[in-house]
């Protein structure tokens, strides 16, 4: 795995980006903005699953407005994202926006940038510059990449910025093909020195669309890019956020929460081992430890991954044998297994 790339860190709010910091997951509210009360209990539901910085669409006056009142309920900071018209930025950052982000594809005039980056810059809060390929600016020359095309986009407001002595900035060049989307930020990781967001746009449903961005998210966190993540899906964002720190945690890139190992199940398994992993990751969900542990089908492999873990079964017909931090702590029977385990993880 790469070293990760040095990026210069910003501050949104209270979370910092880039730099040494560890990568942060974010999210996306699915409300409407201007309905303040069901945008606040989404935030808030997703700060119960640690989702640590969160955007919300901005795509009038009102929802610009209604980040004042947003802002009172919530404890993670907050990012506008801002299309079309440069006033509803100036206007989230009225209200308290801590981050803004920006499609270059369509803010138009230069002059339209440059008077949000002056009101940014005099309340210290960040821009993205998020290039999506599905709305790109007309490039400059014809020949190039879509994956170029984003990353000329990207410098072009970049300089923008930089000619303002703006440097709040964080990037992305987000596309729904992975090898365009892994192209792009390859190439401007090694031409700029801010923080990337990274993500996959439009990935799907869960099913299809934690794997499309798990490909791609992961290939460049192993390429040492990227300092925060979005899992675009199309489901409730709370599945972006556990999706997120799966990626991270994989690539033990960060801790959070229980991690299950849990054998497949085969013909040797002698208890329903698909029906007790899904009951042991329900009731993990509800644990906040960097904790391992195992549910295993059987003697084959089954002692050896449990007593890897902090807490594990193997079981055998009827029974399994209960192991904690590596040594054989007892042997429980079938329908205690749950329960038993859990007790056990409590104690942890
Ligand atoms: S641990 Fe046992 S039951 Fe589970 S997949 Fe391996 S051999 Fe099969």
């Amino acid at each position: 795995m790469n070293q990760r790339r040095v990026s210069k860190a910003i501050q949104i709010g209270s979370v910092t980006v880039g730099g040494n910091s560890p990568i942060v997951v974010q999210s996306m509210t699915k409300t409407d903005t201007r309905d303040v009360m069901s945008t606040i209990d989404q935030i808030k539901e997703l700060e119960d699953y640690s989702c640590e910085l969160v955007r919300v669409a901005v795509p009038d006056v009102e929802s610009a407005q209604a980040i004042h009142a947003i802002k009172k309920s919530i404890s993670i900071p907050l990012i506008a994202d801002i299309h079309f018209d440069y006033r509803l930025a100036l206007m989230a950052l009225e209200a308290g926006a801590d981050g803004l982000r920006l499609n270059p594809g369509n803010i138009g005039e230069p002059e339209k940038v440059q008077t949000i980056a002056l009101a940014a810059k005099e309340r210290n809060v960040p821009i993205r510059i998020g290039v999506n390929a599905g709305s790109l600016p007309k490039p400059t020359k014809s020949g190039l990449t879509i994956a170029q095309q984003m990353v000329e986009a990207a410098l072009k407001q970049i300089r923008l910025l930089e000619s303002l002595d703006f440097d709040l900035i964080k990037v992305s060049l987000k596309a729904f093909d992975v090898p365009t989307t892994i192209e792009a930020y390859q190439d401007i990781a090694q031409k700029i020195p801010y923080s990337l967001h990274i993500g996959i746009t439009e990935a799907g449903p869960p099913r299809t669309g934690i794997i499309r961005s798990t490909v791609g998210i992961s290939t460049l966190l192993y390429l040492g890019i990227g300092d925060t993540i979005r899992v675009s899906l199309t489901a409730h964002p709370r599945e972006e956020v556990i999706a997120g720190y799966e990626i991270l945690k994989s690539l033990n890139l960060r801790q959070h929460g229980p991690i299950l190992v849990s054998c497949p199940s085969c013909g040797r398994a002698e208890v329903d081992i698909v029906r007790l992993a899904g009951e042991v990751e329900e009731q993990l969900s509800k644990v906040n430890k960097p904790i391992k542990v195992a549910v295993m089908g059987c003697v084959v492999n089954g002692p050896g991954e449990a007593k890897d873990a902090d807490i594990g079964i193997a079981c055998g017909k009827g029974k399994a044998v209960l192991f904690k931090k590596g040594k054989k702590i007892g042997v429980i029977k079938e329908k205690d297994f749950v329960e038993v385990l859990m007790r056990e993880v409590e104690k942890l």
